[in-house]
């Protein structure tokens, strides 16, 4: 009897098993189809920037590049190879090549079909014009803690090269307060120079536009004048009050709302000219990202402070009446998420006749939201002028107003690459390649 028992269990587990795993991979497979479906329909294929490249012959199908990804299924395993299914998902953490085995994963820029264009930076940060240099995202390098240490490491470079000193112009003039910037804003602070960061929008760069609670995954490391932070996962909203908590405790000054708009050339320094301002720098550093800066609508009544490219706290605008220009997903989730305030009225206005380009679940949602009246969508429509307490909008060649408080614009961002160009520096495509 014990033995029939024994024989049982045992055809039970060595069938069972295979068939198990069987139908994981099945279940596995089907979801990772879904998702490189929906990219491919989407035209999302294209990654922004690092990301893996997979050698085929190599791949071995063990599928441990699929779970190690922090940013969740942006890999998966289809007819036994390894393959990016959500592609402008990764932002090139890197631990799919870790965990690969056999080395099948190397991480690279671009595409064979889109080249992605990245700035000539040397090993000191210098850029090929001399005393303008790279630190952070800007010079293809991603993730947070490389910003912070190429910032400090930059600076350094920098204040080594500095033969003398003026009291009339800045050592150095910083752009952009992201990681980079306030890691390089730190140490010129402690190296003593005479320095001035300029940032166009608020601290904190790329980090303030993620989702919100996004667990952001990094690593330990140094922030000059504060010291060695040593969590792994940290929620957006915490990494932003760490900000806050260094600037405050060391006292650093940035400017911020401040967009740079051209650096020139003059009589030997860099003039550095400003939505507010111009200033002369014996050096740049440029830690601008490469998000690009939001585009506008270029309306009368834009410059307002009722108007903004992000939406930060939902909440903020309960019983207000808000408009929402765009028809991306931003604009779709930021409509829906303000559409979920009490009282709140929420117009969107899009150019196009339909929703094109979103991801599957914003698509349902928003149907949803029109059929229950909380949205309205407003096709094929402009803004024409924004007031104080109305906007202007034209549809089919007729003008409408509507009362509003506030407006959101979700128009894309202008990519770096036309600033770099004008201030002189040689920007390479790279297609597939490191
Ligand atoms: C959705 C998402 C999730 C991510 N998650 C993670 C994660 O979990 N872990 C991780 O390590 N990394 C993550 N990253 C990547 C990380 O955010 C970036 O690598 C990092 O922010 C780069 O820092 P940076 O300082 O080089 O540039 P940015 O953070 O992009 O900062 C650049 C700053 O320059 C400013 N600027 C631009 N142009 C001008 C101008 N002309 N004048 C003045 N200021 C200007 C911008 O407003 C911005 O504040 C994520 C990225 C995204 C998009």
């Amino acid at each position: 009897m014990i033995e029939h028992l024994l024989n049982f269990s045992v055809a039970t587990i060595s069938i069972g098993i295979p068939i198990w795993y069987i139908v994981c991979n099945v279940k596995k497979s089907s979801s990772a189809k879904a998702k490189l479906n929906h990219s491919v329909s989407s035209g999302l294929t294209e990654p922004v920037s690092l990301h893996p490249k997979i050698d085929i012959n190599s791949c071995i199908s063990t599928g441990a590049c699929v779970p190690a990804c922090p940013e969740g299924e942006i890999l998966g395993v289809l007819e036994g190879r390894a393959t990016m299914v959500s592609p402008t998902k990764c932002i090139g953490h890197g631990a799919c090549e870790a965990a690969c085995p056999v080395e099948a994963i190397s991480l690279v820029f671009g595409t064979e079909k889109r080249g992605v264009e990245l700035p000539h930076v040397k090993a000191n940060f210098e850029t090929n014009v001399p005393g303008v240099y790279i630190a952070g995202e800007l010079g293809g390098m991603g993730l947070i803690r490389n910003a912070i240490k190429q910032g400090w490491e930059a600076v350094d470079d920098i204040h080594q090269s500095l033969t003398k000193k003026s009291d009339q112009v800045y050592d150095l003039a910083i752009i952009g307060a992201g990681p980079a910037g306030i890691s390089a804003s730190l140490q010129a602070q402690k190296n003593k120079l005479k320095f001035i960061t300029l940032e166009q929008d608020d601290i904190g760069g790329t980090v303030l536009s993620y989702p919100r609670q996004k667990i952001v995954m990094t690593q330990p490391m140094d922030i000059p004048l504060y010291g060695k932070v040593k969590f792994r996962e940290i929620q957006k909203e915490n990494l932003l009050g760490l900000w806050n908590e260094v600037i405050t405790k060391t006292g650093l000054e940035l400017n911020i709302k401040e967009k740079v708009e051209t650096v020139e050339r003059r009589n030997g320094f860099f003039k550095i000219t400003s939505s507010k301002g111009e200033y002369l720098a014996q050096r740049v550093l440029l830690s601008i990202g490469r998000r690009g800066t939001p585009r506008k609508l270029g309306v009368p009544g834009e410059k307002s402070s009722k108007v903004a490219y992000r939406l930060l706290e939902p909440e903020q605008y309960k019983r207000k009446k808000v408009l929402i220009v765009g028809g991306g997903d931003s604009a779709i989730e930021a409509a829906l998420s303000l559409s979920e305030q009490k009282g709140t009225d929420v117009t969107l206005s899009y150019r196009k006749n339909v929703f094109s380009r979103i991801k599957e679940k914003n698509d349902q949602r928003i149907e949803e939201a029109i059929r229950q009246d909380r949205i309205n969508v407003q096709f094929e429509s402009n803004v024409l002028e924004i007031k104080r307490e109305q906007a202007i909008l034209e549809k089919k060649g007729t003008q409408f107003t509507i009362n509003n408080d506030y407006v959101f614009i979700f128009a894309g961002g202008i990519l770096p690459t036309q600033f770099l160009q004008s201030i002189g520096i040689s920007i390479e495509k790279k297609f597939g390649e490191r």
